[in-house]
Order: structure tokens, then C-alpha cells, then sequence
């Protein structure tokens, strides 16, 4: 990662390692927070500052907790250990009003400077002794006056208001970081700039290494603010001026132009497709397919709530392109939603789908299905038919990408996202066309997604977005189960079910996990479930199951079951999540619904209310009225609005949830930069760097920015490539 560093000039600074100007125990210590270069410990920015004078307050310390709290010693008291020679210290410290105990078994050492009305930093591990909290050794620096030399000069570097406290570690405390930093800060007169000195006026940035002093020694707040907003900018800034760089980069590639045909498989599918296009539909379709018309590949993304119609969208791009003579692809995350697509095309294609056959029409085209579990007789025949031509649409999941698949002429790529790929994977898809001619790119999301996930996450990319529902839907009603307090609401629930499946409608259970010995896990499983109802509430109805464990030909043939009205009632797993459309269907019921993301209940809930029927959604849970599940449940309860639901999943979500980064300590994927808070920033950044990348595509007359970009490239490798 941080190698990173040293192949780019410019950067020299900052890519220094530690173990160059600092000694080997602290660059020791230091690495341990994943810190190995200058450029690292200079944006480990203190996670908050203490006022100087506003103790921490003390009531709010959380067992567990590792803290750094700014006290006042009320007393110190000595006795003798009970099983051992020697003295146990208890010192207390107070924020005025609450106290916390300092356990030190041992007299000697630096606690002999604790006294009675001493103000310090104190870092420890909070943890509850015979009900009090407590600190053992913790760790401290006094900051009142002293005439102690040593400790003079470290108190002196927090003369300021604003007291900082790094995120620390047992072997680093907060006051150690911040001698490290300030040895590393003090000698630097210059640091090369990423952002334009014009950009940085017209923004009203700080300078950088002006930025840096303050953030880490705030003379105070709006000094310090100003300090954040400019690192913020700046690490926006980089990362947009890269996205800038793949969309012109995309863009200047060349790509045969699909325009579309007077009369061919288009014109047909608008004339007997049974609905009007909602005015966003048409919309987004003149924008495709003006774009698909250039000599240069579209590469865009359409959001827009569940239910709002993109899959109609990509067909009628996908039929343009195979009325201009070229093939389409649609790459779905799954097989069951690869299955899915293929069987929803072809029954919205109707005779369209059936070239060269019986009852085919004149104008028609084949739609093909191609997964990792074809079987071999079969796969060997749709490649020949995706190689000759005659496939003019070709369903799979990714492995598409990944296989000797020769297609005769693909012209549009349509990759049903659903927050799987990632910026490096769409990137590996378009190269697989000749480089003569890159495919159109098409991109759909599942839900609605933030304005900045869109722009960043989603940042090479344009973007489309359908903002209107069909009419006539009637709002899919949702509410809370809660077993624990109301049981009976559940045999409600059951019953529920019976009446829907009698007026010949569907019902999709849904549980968080399989279930059996090898997976014993929490909450409900599908298995006992299915066996539950099958021998109680739901008796004599005949119910499917549907899971990630079953092979695929089993997938297919529960769900073919399901929407046919074999089995009215399917207990599934999120296999059924996103995609799958089966019009009779009204009512879900959600098993342990707290176990699930906002945004993952609302994409669940838009399986129900596809037809005409009034649905409901039953979101089962054992949470605790008043708790912060049950409040999400009942957020997801109180409104039907995807783009509402999509801001508060993100509000939910932490940065590295996000971004794909596991939770093993490793840095979230942005450094200072906050999708949630920092929109405004994001926004004007991103122009910004639009305009930089558009004067200077190559970067030749910004040497900074390119080799922080290339800087922030390889480190955020993980980032790009979401996987
Ligand atoms: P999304 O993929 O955005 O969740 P779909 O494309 O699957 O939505 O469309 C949901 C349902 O609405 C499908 O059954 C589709 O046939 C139907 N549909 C799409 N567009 C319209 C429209 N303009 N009017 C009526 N029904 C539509
Ligand atoms: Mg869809």
C-alpha cells in the first residue's frame, strides 16, 4: 500500500517511512495503527479535542471502552496489597460531578506526580470493579503547571484551547501520537499541493501543510474547521479528479454506433407492450439511445425506486442495439436472477423472442441463457449462437466475464448491479471488446442510491435516474410484527397468508438464514420454518423452499413452481431479494426482519405489490419496542419512499460497510471524507476536478494531483474494486 509512495516524485515528503525520523519504538508502535509513512501519520487526525477547562464527562464511559478522558484528581490514597508485599494506589478523578477510580499496584513510577487538584489526560481501558469503574495503570499526562522540565515540555505542546486525542492504542497514547506528529510537522517548510492554486482560491482553501498544523494543534474551533473542510476538499478533490479521468478515458474510446431502426424489434415491443412508458421512462430512453448513437461507448448508470421499471428500460436499449445488427448482454449477480431475467425477457418478448421458430415473428431475435451450471451439451450449443449471432441477447451472470465467450458483435452491456460489481469489474468488462469497438455500458441498481454513493462508489459514471412510479400501484402497506410483546399478532400474520393464497394470490416467507447443525447462527431459520408452517398454521397448503444451498436446476424449478401457482407459498431466503417478479404475489412476511438492512426490507417488500392487488408487508421481529431495530423497522413501516429509505440506510451504515471494506481494523476506504456529511463538498469538488481533468486530461501541468492520484489509486485499491 504505502510502497505506494516512493514510486512517484513530488511525494517524497510524505512518503518518507517513519522509522526514518522517528525513533524505532514509537515508528514501532505506530505501525501497529497501520501508520508506516509520514503521509500516514500526518492524516491520522485526531478523533476529537477536549476543551481545555471542560472535563470529559464521566457518567458516559462504557465498560469495554478504550478512552482518553481529561479529569481532575479529588484523591489519592494508599494501602497495603492484601496477598502481596507492597502498595496498591487508588487515585479518583472527577469531571465535577461523577468519578472514576485509577487502580496503580505500585507506588513508585510517574503516579507519585498524581495529586489532589491535578488536571491530566488519563487513557485506559474502561473496565467495572465490584461495580465501580475503574482504569488500571492507565496511562496519563498532567497538563497544569509543573516544574517538572520534562513533563513542562509536554504539557506546553497543549497550551492550546483544544486539546487533541487520537484514536490510541494500549502501546500509543494519544499524547505520545501527537509528540510524533509534532516531530514529524515541525521541520516541514513546504508540501507539494494536489489541489490548483486557482481551485484552492475560488474554494477559499487553507493551504495544505497550514491545514495539517491546525488540525492537529488547533488554535482554535474555526481555525480548526477551515483545517478540516481543506483535507476534506482535498481528498474529495483527488478522488474525483480520478473518476474524471476514467470517464474521459472511457469516453474517448472508440464504439460503434447503434441507432435505431424504423421498423424492427423496438417498434414491435412498443406496440404491444400492454402499458404506457411513464414520462421518466421516456426519458431516460431518448438519453440512451442518443447516447448509444455516438461513435464513443455510453457508460451510465440507472437508479430509480423498486418497482419503477428499469428492466423495461434495458430491454428497449437492448433491442435497439440488436436492431442495428448488434447483441446485447445482460449480466445479473446471481443464477437465480440470471434465471429470472432470462424467463421475464422472453415473456415480455413474447413471439419477439422466438427466431426461427413455429410462431415466431418476422421481426425476431433469440434470447439465451448462459451460467456457470449450463450443462455441457447445452452451453456448447448457446456459445455457438452467441459466436454466430443469432443470439441477439445473451442472460448470464458474471462468469460471462470470465469465460471464452465470443460473441459476434456485442454492442451493449447491461450489468444489473445491484451493489456487486465494482468500478474496477465494469472496467474488465468493456476491455473484453475489441479495442476497435468498446460495447455501450448500462449499469442498474437495485434501489435508489444517495446522491454521493453515486458519485463516488458509482463516480465513473453518468447518471440516470427513474423518479416516478407507473401509475396504479397500489403503495405495498407494511407493518411491525412484534412477537415478543403481541404472540398473537404472528397466528394474525399466518392467517393473513391462508386468505391470500384462497383469493389465488402468493405468499413469500422470508428468513435470515438455512438453517441446521452446521450453521447454527442466530434467529430464524427457513428449514424450521418451512416445517412449521407445513404442519401447522399453513396446513394443506403446499408450500416451496428456496435457497442459496440448492443447486440451481432446483432454484429455478421452486421458483417456476411458485410463480405458476404450484406452491402459493415460497419460504425463501434473500435469494429472492431483488429481480424477481411474479405479479400474484401479495403478501410477505419477513421472519426476524431486524436482521435486515433498511434498504435490503424495502428491495425485499417490492417482490409484493408488482400486480394489481392491494399487498402487505409483515415484518416479524423479536426487537424491543424503543429500541434502535424497532425504530428502523418502523421507518421502513411508515413510508414507501425508496429515495427516503436509501439517505437513512447510508445514515445507518458505516463508512467501511459501505465501501465494502471488512471490519477487521483496517482503515475505512476514505480517509476524512464523509459520504453522509460532506454531500456539499463532494459536489463541488467532483466539478472542480471535472474542469481540471477537462484542461489538463493528462495531468502534465498538475504533477502534484497525478502523483496523489496515483498515490491514492494503489492504496485504495480495495475501494475501486468493490467486489
Ligand atoms: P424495477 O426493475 O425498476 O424494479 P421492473 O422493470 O421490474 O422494475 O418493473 C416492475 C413491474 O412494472 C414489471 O412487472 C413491469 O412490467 C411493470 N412496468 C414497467 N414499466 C411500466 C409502466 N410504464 N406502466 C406499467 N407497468 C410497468
Ligand atoms: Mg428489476
Amino acid at each position: 500500500m504505502s510502497a505506494a509512495h516512493d514510486q512517484h516524485p513530488g511525494t517524497g515528503t510524505l512518503a518518507a517511512p517513519l522509522t526514518s525520523v522517528l525513533d524505532t519504538r514509537t515508528a514501532k508502535a505506530l505501525s501497529g495503527l497501520d501508520l508506516h509513512t509520514v503521509g500516514d501519520l500526518l492524516w491520522h487526525v485526531p478523533r476529537r479535542y477536549a476543551t481545555r477547562g471542560e472535563l470529559t464527562d464521566l457518567a458516559a464511559l462504557q465498560p469495554d471502552e478504550q478512552v482518553t478522558v481529561l479529569a481532575r484528581v479529588a484523591s489519592v490514597t494508599t494501602r497495603p496489597m492484601r496477598r502481596r508485599r507492597g502498595q496498591v494506589m487508588e487515585v479518583v478523578v472527577t469531571d465535577g460531578r461523577d468519578r472514576l477510580r485509577l487502580t496503580f499496584f505500585s507506588t513508585r513510577g510517574p503516579q507519585r506526580q498524581l495529586a489532589e487538584g491535578r488536571v491530566g489526560l488519563f487513557a485506559g481501558t474502561v473496565n467495572s470493579y465490584l461495580g465501580t469503574r475503574q482504569l488500571v495503570h492507565p496511562d496519563f499526562m498532567l497538563l497544569d503547571a509543573t516544574s517538572d522540565p520534562d513533563e513542562a515540555e509536554a504539557a506546553l505542546r497543549f497550551a492550546g484551547d483544544l486539546i487533541p486525542v487520537y484514536p490510541a492504542t494500549r502501546a500509543m497514547s494519544s499524547w505520545r501520537l501527537g509528540k510524533a506528529v509534532a516531530t514529524v510537522l515541525g521541520p516541514l517548510t513546504s508540501l507539494p499541493d494536489p489541489v490548483p492554486a486557482s481551485v484552492a482560491d475560488s474554494q477559499g482553501l487553507m493551504g495544505r501543510l497550514e491545514a495539517l498544523r491546525v488540525v492537529h494543534d488547533p488554535p482554535d474551533r474555526a481555525a480548526l474547521a477551515a483545517g478540516l473542510r481543506r483535507l476534506r476538499y482535498e481528498e474529495a478533490f483527488v478522488l474525483q479528479a480520478e473518476l474524471a479521468r476514467r470517464r474521459a478515458r472511457a469516453a474517448a474510446m472508440p464504439a460503434t454506433p447503434r441507432r435505431e431502426a424504423e421498423a424492427g424489434l423496438l417498434a414491435s415491443f412498443d406496440r404491444r407492450r400492454p402499458f404506457d412508458l411513464t414520462p421518466a421512462q421516456r426519458h431516460v430512453g431518448r438519453q440512451i439511445a442518443a447516447e448509444m448513437a455516438r461513435e464513443h461507448p455510453m457508460h451510465r448508470l440507472l437508479h430509480g425506486d423498486v418497482g419503477s421499471g428499469k428492466t423495461v428500460v434495458a430491454l428497449r436499449a437492448m433491442l435497439a442495439v440488436v436492431d442495428a445488427g448488434g447483441q446485447a448482454a445482460l449480466l445479473a449477480p446471481t443464477e437465480v436472477l440470471a434465471q429470472q431475467h432470462h424467463r421475464s425477457l422472453r415473456a415480455m418478448l413474447g413471439p419477439l423472442a422466438d427466431a426461427g421458430m413455429l410462431g415466431g415473428a418476422d421481426v425476431a431475435t433469440r434470447v439465451v441463457l448462459l451460467t456457470g451450471s449450463t450443462p455441457a451439451a447445452q452451453r456448447r450449443q448457446t456459445l455457438l449462437d452467441v459466436a454466430s449471432g443469432d443470439a441477439g441477447i445473451v442472460v448470464g451472470t458474471h462468469a460471462l466475464l470470465s469465460e471464452q465467450v465470443q460473441f459476434f458483435d456485442l454492442g451493449l452491456v447491461v450489468v444489473d448491479e445491484q451493489h456487486r460489481f465494482g468500478v474496477e469489474q465494469r472496467a474488465v468488462l468493456a476491455e473484453r471488446a475489441p479495442s476497435d469497438a468498446r460495447p455501450h455500458v448500462l449499469v442498474l441498481t437495485a434501489t435508489p442510491i444517495p446522491r454521493t454513493i453515486a458519485m463516488t462508489v458509482f463516480g465513473d459514471l453518468d447518471v440516470s435516474v427513474l423518479d416516478q412510479l407507473p401509475p396504479g400501484r397500489t403503495p405495498v402497506a407494511t407493518h411491525v410484527v412484534p412477537v415478543e410483546d403481541k404472540p398473537h399478532f404472528l397466528d394474525r400474520a399466518w392467517q393473513r397468508v391462508r386468505e391470500e393464497v384462497a383469493a389465488g394470490h402468493r405468499a413469500f416467507i422470508v428468513c435470515p438464514r438455512i438453517g441446521n447443525e452446521s450453521e447454527p447462527g442466530e434467529g430464524t431459520s427457513l428449514l424450521e420454518t418451512a416445517a412449521m408452517l407445513r404442519d401447522g398454521p399453513l396446513a394443506g397448503i403446499d408450500l416451496g423452499v428456496v435457497h442459496g444451498r440448492m443447486t440451481a436446476e432446483d432454484k429455478d424449478a421452486a421458483m417456476g413452481a411458485f410463480a405458476g401457482g404450484d406452491t402459493p407459498v415460497l419460504v425463501a431466503t434473500t435469494v429472492v431479494e431483488v429481480g424477481v417478479d411474479v405479479p400474484e404475489a401479495s403478501v410477505m412476511v419477513v421472519m426476524d426482519a431486524d436482521r435486515f438492512g433498511v434498504a435490503q426490507l424495502h428491495q425485499l417488500r417490492g417482490r409484493v405489490g408488482r400486480g394489481s392487488a392491494a399487498s402487505v408487508c409483515l415484518l416479524v421481529t423479536r426487537a424491543p419496542s424503543g429500541s434502535p431495530a424497532r425504530a428502523r423497522l418502523d421507518a421502513v413501516a411508515a413510508t414507501t419512499d425508496g429515495f427516503a429509505l436509501a439517505e437513512l440506510d447510508l445514515n445507518q451504515r458505516r463508512e467501511g460497510d459501505l465501501l465494502g471494506v471488512a471490519q477487521s481494523g483496517r482503515r475505512s476506504s476514505l480517509r476524512l471524507l464523509s459520504l453522509q456529511r460532506d454531500v456539499d463538498l463532494i459536489v463541488a469538488a467532483r466539478a472542480d476536478a471535472a474542469a481540471t481533468v477537462q484542461s489538463d486530461p493528462g495531468l502534465g501541468g498538475h504533477p502534484d494531483l497525478a502523483a496523489e492520484v496515483a498515490r491514492m489509486t494503489a492504496e485504495r485499491a480495495d475501494y475501486l474494486e468493490r467486489a
